[in-house]
């Protein structure tokens, strides 16, 4: 629907009626207002990302110590093609050559995780100073290249030495991340404005401890799922605070979530709050088909208490036992104020209306373009989400990751023409600019990933990079799409 038809429908009467049959509907229609395009504000973040345990390798140089993936990727046949992350980018010793890279991409930002494990070999206590200097390098080299660092203290690689005092279970944990948070922000907060506390909270604690398909490989009991849980929000409380109390400078704090929604099939408001509907409420859904169905992946489960302070109502009737953890105290911990909402975006399935307005599944088009991992392409859920996103938490968006994984080859020019990535690119940067037209602030973006790397458990068979890394030598070849969003990110994005 163009955004005239849009309005068209909005100032009619049966648009009229429904919204006032409904403060959710209400909320929707004086939302979807917007007549204009949209634009990328000035001061807009163009960057990419990578974590750590995916692309620095070497995890135990200069005495790191060891996180739950390096002890899973012992076990046999932890990954699709049996590799391990001990090389993975060599990016331990080629951050240089890396910055570079990011220099000839013309990114403005550049978003990438710190290694728990290697700063703190035990989690927790004596500090590991050669891996702080790294990162202290690195920030420096990126400031003198005129990137703006964004750190992400935790993502995934979680102390092995912390996991055996019981980990997220132990009474502890939300103060051990938050006394790692404060370390690093007391040493690098004087040249980084930008932290996000935790990666996926909902896909490390779903995967790892609700299904066990990730270390630490738990299929927990709900009491202790529902605590876990809980402690992980109060450790992200914990350490908005400490990075805070530790800062030498004005910072901004937020976490990266993985925002799984739902699109509406249509426009029709109908189909719009039945996406809404799905995208927030909280329920045991089938995410994998040879998986169970998980509860742990909810958006509201997690978000409300971040944004709104308390857990959702039909959350609450699937978890009663979260009501003994809520206490005011802690909720008003977790329920700190934050400057962004960062989410990492990828994929989504579609909603209609069905009977009585409750959402149900409409199965995507059988020839919808696909991934190599096998997911759909739905560029929609870059305007959705931040419109879904802003309309209940009142935040400006970062999408702090956002890509497309292909089979990526070398042609026998020796670039790498990845076609598919910059249609990607620029299809769902164009609907993220599109939500801004409905009044969203839109703060960043950051490609999911710089490099290829290591996929988790896939190994090294799914390819995310803006670079080509050959594995055998480590070459690096700057993708086709690369020098697209470069283009795109010169322009702030008035050529998309
Ligand atoms: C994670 C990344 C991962 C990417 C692609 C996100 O779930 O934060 O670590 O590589 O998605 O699967």
């Amino acid at each position: 629907m163009s955004p005239l038809d849009r309005r068209r429908f909005l100032l009619s009467a049966g648009a009229a009626t429904a919204a006032a049959a409904s403060p959710v509907l209400t909320s929707l229609l004086a939302f979807a207002q917007g007549e204009k395009a949209g634009r990328f504000p000035k001061g807009f973040f163009w960057g990419a990302s990578t974590a750590a345990a995916q692309s620095e390798g070497s995890p135990a140089a200069d005495g790191g110590g060891e996180s739950i993936w390096d002890v899973f990727l012992r076990t046999p046949h932890a990954t699709k093609d049996n590799s391990t992350n001990l090389i993975a980018d060599d990016d331990y010793h080629r951050w240089k050559e890396d910055v570079k890279l990011m220099q000839q991409i013309g990114l403005n930002a550049y978003r990438f995780s710190i290694s728990w494990p290697r700063v703190l070999p035990e989690g927790k206590g004596r500090v590991n100073e050669k891996a702080l200097a790294y990162y202290s390098r690195l920030v420096d080299a990126l400031l003198a290249a005129g990137i703006t660092p964004f750190v992400t203290t935790y993502h995934f690689d979680y102390p092995e030495a912390l996991q055996r005092l019981g980990g997220w279970l132990n009474p502890d944990s939300s103060h051990w991340l938050a006394d790692y948070a404060h370390l690093l922000s007391s040493r690098l907060s004087d040249r980084v404005e930008h932290w996000l506390t935790i990666n996926e909270p909902n896909i490390l604690w779903g995967f790892g401890n609700e299904v066990g398909m990730m270390p630490p490989s738990q299929k927990l009991p709900e009491t202790d799922l529902v605590r876990g849980a809980h402690n992980i929000l109060l450790g992200h409380g914990r350490s908005v605070q400490a990075i805070r109390a530790g800062a030498k400078r004005a910072v901004e704090v937020s976490l990266a979530f993985a925002g799984l929604f739902s699109l509406p099939a249509s426009h029709d408001l109908k189909d719009v709050a039945a996406a809404r509907e799905a995208s927030f409420s909280v329920r045991k859904a089938k995410v994998i088909p040879e998986v169970p169905p998980m509860a742990m992946l909810s958006n509201a489960w997690w978000l409300d208490p971040i944004y709104l302070g308390k857990y959702p109502a039909d959350g609450m009737k699937l978890f009663p036992d979260a009501g003994k953890l809520a206490d005011p105290q802690q909720m008003k911990i977790i329920h700190q104020p934050l400057d962004f909402c960062g989410v990492n975006l990828y994929s989504a399935p579609t909603v209609k209306a069905g009977a009585n307005g409750a959402p149900e599944t409409v199965p995507d088009p059988p020839n919808i373009p696909r991934s190599h991992y096998g997911w759909a392409v739905t560029p929609d859920l870059m305007y959705w989400a931040p419109k879904f996103l802003f309309d209940r938490y009142k935040q400006p968006i970062a999408i702090t990751e956002n890509g497309i994984s292909l089979d990526d080859k070398p042609a026998p020019d020796g670039r790498v023409h990845d076609e598919r990535r910059t249609a990607f690119i620029e299809s769902y940067l164009r609907k993220f600019r599109e939500a801004s037209g409905d009044g969203v602030p839109l703060k960043g973006y950051f490609h999911w990933s710089l490099l290829d790397n290591f996929e988790w458990t896939q190994g090294f068979t799914e390819r995310f990079g803006l670079i080509y890394v050959d594995y055998a030598t480590q070459k690096r070849t700057v993708k086709d799409s690369a020098m697209r969003y470069r283009q795109i990110i010169q322009s702030n994005g008035a050529t998309l």
